[in-house]
């Protein structure tokens, strides 16, 4: 009964669930006690009983006092990851290719084959920036749904912003820019939404809001995207307790802002850590995670299971090591020592 197609995908794996994990590049600190005492006044039991129309509630209104936009250009959505899914299920659907860099975040490529639409890769070059010869062969002749993470995820980098101006004004179809890591790179795109009516922003507050776990994410479009894309998500999508957690970590968002200048901070001391060691090499990053390479990695790869240290191993020699608390990053950065100095 079940169809071949579906028979065939193979379920998420989950990594191992720890406190102590750096491969999923979540906020190493703890919601702000302020946030949570204040979260467990707010809910009312009365309120919750009833159904929340996620276009029209106190959260929208937080977000446009956050962002700027009004309230008719965003979209609620469970997790930034949401808004991919959904894109990708529209689209798809209509026969649009969808488009990704390589390396890029990986569930652009996995939800397309969840979802059974056609996906393309683009290489990034070699400094990891957009090579546009390949880029604009591929978004010109074809109707595409184009991400592009901005910051990248795994690379760290920021895109140049005239290359995406120019594949925005090249493209037959539409962009999504992936600001997962807004806050920490404080660029966007997103005053472009009413310049181009194909540009639609994807941001999320699991990095640095601490919430990974609440899955709140929104999108940003011109209004007339966002009242399409809405009447083609399922309508009461967003959970009230999202809306209440979303609103009063808004009101605190102070406490978070400092936290990410310390990650960023200690992001640049792992990072001048890293660059002193041999045959080692470590990229600049915009995000809460670095990127490094090296060349003879399966000493490495072993230690780190040995240690049970959990950073995202990409394979040949890539490691993606988000930033922890200090002396998780002490940790980590002994390991890659000590196996380099065995050499
Ligand atoms: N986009 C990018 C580029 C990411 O790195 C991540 C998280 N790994 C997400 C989206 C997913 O965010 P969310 O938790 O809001 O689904």
């Amino acid at each position: 009964m079940i169809p071949e197609r579906i028979k065939k995908l193979k379920a998420y794996r989950f990594p191992e669930f720890r406190k102590d994990r750096l491969n999923l590049n979540e906020n190493p600190f703890p919601l702000p006690e302020v946030v949570l005492s204040e979260f467990k006044e707010r809910i009312d039991g009365d309120d919750i009983r009833l159904y929340h129309s996620p276009i029209d509630n106190t959260f929208i209104s937080a977000l446009t006092e956050y962002t700027g936009f009004d309230g008719k250009n965003i979209s609620l959505l469970n997790g930034a990851d949401e808004g991919i899914y959904f894109l990708i299920s529209l689209f798809g659907k209509e026969g649009f290719n969808i488009v990704s860099f390589l390396p890029s975040y990986k569930c652009y490529k996995e939800f397309s084959l969840m979802l059974g639409a056609n996906f393309i890769e683009i290489p990034l070059s070699r400094d990891f920036s957009i090579d546009m010869e390949r880029t604009l062969n591929v978004v010109k002749d074809t109707r595409v749904l184009f991400f592009i993470p901005n910051p990248n995820n795994p690379t760290g980098n920021l895109f140049a912003r005239d290359k995406i101006v120019r594949i925005l004004k090249e493209i037959r179809g539409f962009v999504v820019i992936d600001e997962a890591y807004f806050e920490f790179s404080k660029t966007t795109l997103a005053p472009l939404i009413n310049k181009f009516n194909n540009l639609i922003i994807l941001r999320t507050f699991s990095k640095s809001f601490s919430l990974a776990g609440e899955r709140i994410g929104y999108l940003i479009s011109n209004e007339d995207f966002v009242s399409h894309f809405n009447g083609f998500k399922n309508p009461y999508n967003f959970p009230y307790l999202s809306m209440v957690m979303g609103s009063v970590v808004l009101k605190h968002k102070d406490i978070f802002f400092e936290r990410i200048q310390w990650i960023e901070a200690e992001r640049e001391r792992v990072f001048n850590e890293l660059k002193k060691i041999p045959r080692l090499k470590v990229f600049p990053s915009k995000t809460n995670f670095l990127l490094f390479f090296v060349k003879d990695y399966k000493k490495l790869r072993d230690k780190l299971i040995e240690e049970r240290i959990s950073i995202l191993d990409l394979g040949k020699g890539w490691f993606r090591l988000s930033i922890g608390r200090r002396e998780l990053n002490d940790k980590v950065l002994n390991v890659i020592k000590e196996v380099n100095l065995l050499k």
